[in-house]
């Protein structure tokens, strides 16, 4: 295999903290090139604590917060598909697809990550990346897709493993024991959607990198509070389940399936 290249698309800048920051920081200190892109830069968000942004300055205030857990991680700075938060299912689908077509082109990864079909929560925006996103790995191959993207930088490329980021039911379940059942959108609570046991193809241990991922966490300061930061919701967080293991669907790929459950997200690939 060529060097390891590691791309994750979701929605909103904080989209990939919780699930995949623990994922996204082990590979790259494990050597890996990864690069997150994100559709928005999550201004339709409820601010944390007044007085860190205001409306006007929201999204430039959230792009510099995903550029410091980019850091954080370890990894490529972001790149946008730039696009509006909380508008996703309006956007022209072909654009959008064609955008993240020409970013595979040209990061050339092994592995892609994105929302499952659930969205974590059903978040309308998670949904419509994820559909992007799986569309974006099969068109990528083919040389007759976006024709005119291609030239001497920009060739086919084929993803080997396409993964959905995923919530266990178990992990669901003691996420719901701290509180954390659902999200709240517009007043209205989504609750978080796990997976049964079963479905799970995939688990990293992020253990060694809890402290990254929680860096990376607390640099989304508009969107993860004050009481994430007291050294007793530090030591919770840090010793709780759902937090040091991340979980995924292998949706797709072209090296074959694990029988039981998969450890490395290059299985296969190395
Ligand atoms: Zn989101």
């Amino acid at each position: 295999m060529n060097d390891p290249i590691l791309m994750a698309v979701f929605a909103h800048p904080d989209d990939e903290a919780f699930g995949t920051g623990g994922t996204l920081a082990r590979y790259a200190a494990e050597g890996c090139q990864v690069h997150l892109v994100t559709a928005t830069r999550g201004e339709a968000g409820e601010i944390s604590e007044p007085g860190l942004a205001t409306n006007a300055n929201l999204p430039y205030v959230r792009e510099q917060e995903l550029r410091c857990a980019c850091d954080a991680y370890g990894i490529h700075p972001p790149r946008f598909l730039d696009y509006v938060d909380g508008q996703l299912t309006i956007v022209h689908q072909g654009q959008a697809v064609g955008k993240l077509v020409r970013l595979i082109r040209g990061f050339r990864p092994q592995v892609l990550l994105t929302f499952g079909p659930e969205g974590i929560y059903g978040h309308y925006d998670h949904i419509a990346v994820h559909r992007w996103a799986t569309i974006a790995v099969g068109l990528a191959a083919d040389a007759s897709c976006f024709p005119d993207q291609l030239s001497g930088s920009c060739e086919p490329h084929q993803v080997s493993k396409l993964y959905y980021r995923s919530l266990s039911q178990k992990h669901v379940a003691s996420m719901a024991e701290e509180g954390m059942a659902a999200v709240m959108m517009d007043g209205v609570p989504f609750p978080f959607v796990g997976r049964p046991e079963g479905e799970i193809t995939t688990v990293i241990d992020v253990g060694d990198y809890a402290r990254r991922k929680l860096q990376g966490m607390f640099c989304h300061a508009t969107q993860v509070g004050e009481d994430w930061r007291s050294p007793e919701a530090v030591e919770e967080t840090l010793t709780s389940d759902w937090f040091l293991s991340e979980h995924y669907v292998l949706a797709r790929s072209e090296v074959g399936w694990l029988e039981g459950i998969e450890r490395d997200l290059f299985r296969g690939l190395r």
